[in-house]
């Protein structure tokens, strides 16, 4: 399956570094993956499922939401990417780099980071208390009102 767009994508340095990583976590790199991870490296951003699903079809139109889904699916259970939970339940991916814990707006879903140093500090006073059990990961996500959202409620 060739598309006329991506025949530039694929003279990129960018696209090995990506194919590499697939393969590096045991994954065949196919149209979807490559499109998908290359998606979510490019952005520091968050995306849900949904929109993750229209960026990429702007590249891929024909892309199915079942696609972006199981692809996401397999880049979670690998750990090439992390998927978070806001408060409101709704699930958040992004591709894995440091550990980091977030900050949420409740109202407007605005997200951003907290420095690592709160992330390294807690799953360091974890590693010492929870000695019985091993921890693979740790997620910290904070929720509150942004400023705009807090000059709207006043
Ligand atoms: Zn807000
Ligand atoms: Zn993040």
């Amino acid at each position: 399956m060739t598309h006329p767009l991506l025949l530039p994508m694929i003279c990129n340095m960018e696209q090995n570094t990506i194919e590499n990583r697939l393969h590096q976590h045991g994954l065949r790199a196919t149209l979807p993956r490559t499109i998908i991870m290359d998606t979510l490296s490019q952005s520091v951003g968050h995306y849900t499922i949904e929109s993750l699903w229209r960026t990429v079809k702007a590249t891929v139109p024909s892309i199915e939401l079942s696609t972006v889904y199981r692809v996401v699916q397999a880049f979670v259970e690998v750990g090439l990417a992390s998927e978070m939970h806001l408060p409101d339940g709704s699930r958040v991916i992004e591709a894995t780099v440091k550990a980091h814990a977030h900050w949420v707006c409740q109202r407007c879903h605005a997200i951003e980071h907290i420095t690592d140093d709160v992330m390294h500090g807690v799953h360091h006073m974890l590693k010492a208390s929870v000695t019985s059990r091993d921890i693979q990961g740790v997620q910290i996500t904070a929720w509150g009102l942004c400023q705009s959202c807090q000059s709207a409620t006043k």
